[in-house]
């Protein structure tokens, strides 16, 4: 199965990822943890595009569009995926029709108050990956998974927020019109808990 998550940033297209990954035992591709990574290990990549994703900005299309399709080849991904993160634009959907087209595009749509509440609570670690929100962890420091400091990501502060969001409805947004021309569209309502989003997605997916 080849499939899409598509949302605003902080809809939560990450932790429904984590979940269909380990439920459908599809690779998760998420093209801003491969920039992260990048980042983190200073690779000229990551040089590249570091000041841009602080700033809330897309990356370039053209690197990005050849990031997926190496990843894509890669063995793991013979027997689908699950993109999150990617495409971001028209552009992007285009190029993947091209190399490897989805089967299903799951959109998570959220309230906008929700989403800045979401992000701007949100608490990230370095060093595994997960992110947690204040509601649930409080003002503790270190990560309840694997002991190191968390941190606000730079593209969480409530300006570049802004800044994303918008970027997203321009961007982004015409991309469920795309995949619903396609037949391809489902719509998840991502404002229910987390548990909630999960087993209506099992719902779709089988
Ligand atoms: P995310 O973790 O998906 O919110 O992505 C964080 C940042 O990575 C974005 O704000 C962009 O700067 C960059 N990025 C991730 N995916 C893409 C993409 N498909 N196209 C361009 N930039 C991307």
């Amino acid at each position: 199965m080849k499939l899409i998550l598509l949302g605003a940033p902080g809809s939560g297209k990450g932790t429904q990822a984590a979940y269909i990954s380990e439920k459908y035992n599809l690779p998760h591709v998420s093209t801003g943890d491969i920039f992260r990574q990048n980042i983190k290990d200073q690779t000229p990549l990551g040089v590249k595009v570091k000041q841009i994703m602080d700033s809330g900005n897309f990356c370039p299309d053209d690197v990005t569009v050849q990031l997926v399709e190496d990843r894509l080849q890669q063995s793991d991904c013979k027997n689908g995926y699950l993109l999150d993160g990617f495409p971001r634009n028209l552009f992007q959907a285009r190029e993947l029709d091209k190399f490897s087209a989805p089967d299903v595009v799951i959109e998570l749509d959220v309230d906008l108050s929700k989403i800045e509440h979401r992000i701007t609570g949100r608490r990230s670690c370095p060093k595994c990956g997960n992110s947690f929100h204040v509601d649930f962890i409080g003002d503790i420091k270190i990560c309840p998974d694997c002991g190191e400091t968390l941190i606000i990501r730079k593209d969480d502060t409530p300006e570049t927020v802004k800044e994303r969001l918008s970027i997203y409805s321009k961007q982004t947004a015409p991309l469920i019109d795309y995949y619903k021309q396609q037949n391809k569209l489902v719509v998840i309502d991502g404002n229910n808990p987390v548990d909630e989003v999960f087993k209506q997605i099992v719902k779709v997916l089988g």
